[in-house]
C-alpha cells in the first residue's frame, strides 16, 4: 500500500481513478472514449455544466459571481489577473508570502504599477505578515492563501476595503471561507481538484471591463463567461476528472466536512512533530498550513535514514521542496487520515 504526500500533481480519490480510467474506454455506455468525444456534444456539454454547477454549490457562490475552467495552470492566472484587471498607470498591491507570490507579482509588473503592502521574505517565509495597511486606490489585493513550499496559510481572510484576489491552488475546496468576499479567485487543480491542465477561475462579473488595455481574446475572462467556459476547446479530460472529484466531495458532505477531516489529519501530524524530539516544524505555529506540513530533523544527517524507513512503510513524496529542504507531507482532501498514521507511526518507530 502507497501512502501518497505529494505536493502536486498528488492524491485523488481512488474511486475517481476508477472511474475515470473507465471513461477512457467506454464514457457513459455511448461506446466512445472520453477522449474521443467533441467538447460541443450535448455529452461533454453536461460534464462542465455539472463541474461548473458543483462548484457554485459547494463554494456557495452568490449570482455574481461566474465559474471558468481555463487551461494552464496558474501560473497562467498570474498574468491573466492583472492583464484583465490593471492598466498601466493603475496600482495593485500584493502580499508577498512565498515564491508563488513573487511570481505572482513579477507577472503584474508587466502590466502595472506593484504595491508590495507586506512581505515576510526577510523571515524566509516562515510566517504571515499581519501588520500591513493596503492603499484605499490599489485596484485589487492579491494574497497566496495557502504557501505549497513554506508551508503556510492564512488563517482567516484579510479584511479590507479592496478587491481582494487569491490564489488558492493549494487549499481550494478544503476550509470553509467566505467565497463572495472575493472577487476572483484561481487555483491549477492539479493540488485539491483534479489533474494537472485546467485551472479553476471563480470571478466576480462586475470588475470586467473597468481597463482600456485591449485583451487579447482567449485572454479576456469575459468571452469565457459568454461562452461558459467552451470559448474554445477545454481541458475535456481534465475537466470531466474535477467534475468527478467534486462529486465526490460533494457525497462526502461538502466543504464543512472535509475542513473538519483535514483538520484532524494536520492536528495527528503536527501533535507528533511537537511530540517528538527528533523532530521539529519549521514555520511560525499560529501560520501553520494544514495541506503542506512542512518539517526537519533535528539533526539533519538522519533526514536520509527516515526517508529509507518511511519509504519502506510504503510512504511517498515527503522529500522537502529543493528550496526548503527537510520533509514536506501534502495532505490534501483525498488523503486518508490512516496515511497520515502510518507516517506518524513511522515517526515513532523512528525514534526507537
Ligand atoms: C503549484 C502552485 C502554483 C503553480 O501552479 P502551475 O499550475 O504549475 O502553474 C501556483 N500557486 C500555488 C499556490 C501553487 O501551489
Amino acid at each position: 500500500m502507497v501512502h501518497n504526500f505529494n505536493a502536486g500533481p498528488s492524491i485523488l480519490p481512488k474511486e475517481v481513478f476508477e472511474q475515470a480510467a473507465a471513461a477512457v474506454l467506454n464514457f457513459n455506455d455511448s461506446g466512445l472514449s472520453i477522449l474521443e468525444l467533441g467538447h460541443r456534444t450535448p455529452e461533454f456539454s453536461a460534464v462542465m455544466e455539472e463541474a461548473r454547477s458543483l462548484v457554485r454549490e459547494l463554494m456557495q457562490l452568490d449570482d455574481q459571481h461566474e465559474v471558468l475552467f481555463l487551461h494552464g495552470g496558474a501560473s497562467t492566472q498570474f498574468m491573466q489577473v492583472p492583464m484583465n484587471l490593471l492598466d498601466a498607470k493603475d496600482t495593485a498591491a500584493y502580499a508577498d508570502t512565498g515564491v508563488w507570490s513573487s511570481k505572482a507579482i513579477k507577472e503584474a509588473k508587466l502590466f502595472g504599477k506593484v504595491d508590495i503592502v507586506c512581505s515576510s521574505k526577510e523571515k524566509n517565509y516562515k510566517c504571515i505578515p499581519n501588520d500591513f495597511a493596503v492603499p484605499n486606490d490599489a485596484r485589487y489585493f492579491h494574497i497566496t492563501t495557502n504557501n505549497t513550499i513554506y508551508g503556510t496559510q492564512w488563517q482567516s481572510i484579510p479584511k479590507t476595503s479592496n478587491s481582494l484576489i487569491a490564489d488558492m491552488s493549494s487549499d481550494i475546496l478544503s476550509r470553509q471561507l467566505d467565497f463572495n468576499a472575493f472577487d476572483l479567485i484561481y487555483a491549477g487543480a492539479q493540488k485539491n481538484m483534479g489533474p494537472a491542465g485546467v485551472n479553476l477561475v471563480v470571478v466576480n462579473k462586475n470588475i470586467l471591463g473597468k481597463i482600456k488595455r485591449p485583451i487579447p481574446t482567449i485572454m479576456d475572462y469575459r468571452n469565457h463567461i459568454n461562452e461558459c467556459s467552451m470559448l474554445n476547446t477545454p481541458p475535456v479530460f481534465a475537466v470531466y476528472v474535477c467534475m468527478l472529484t467534486l462529486r465526490w466531495l460533494k457525497a462526502l458532505g461538502g466543504v464543512a466536512a472535509i475542513e473538519k477531516k483535514n483538520i484532524e489529519k494536520a492536528d495527528l501530524l503536527y501533535d507528533e512533530i511537537d511530540r517528538n524530539e527528533l523532530f521539529t516544524g519549521t514555520v511560525n505555529k499560529a501560520d501553520r498550513s494544514k495541506m503542506n506540513v512542512c518539517f526537519v530533523m533535528n539533526d539533519p544527517m538522519l533526514e536520509k535514514d527516515f526517508l529509507d524507513h518511511a519509504k519502506a512503510q510504503g510512504i511517498v513524496g515527503i522529500k522537502g521542496h529543493r528550496l526548503s529542504g527537510g520533509f514536506r507531507a501534502s495532505l490534501y482532501n483525498a488523503l486518508p487520515i490512516s496515511s497520515v498514521q502510518v507516517l506518524v507511526d513511522a515517526m515513532k518507530t523512528f525514534k526507537k
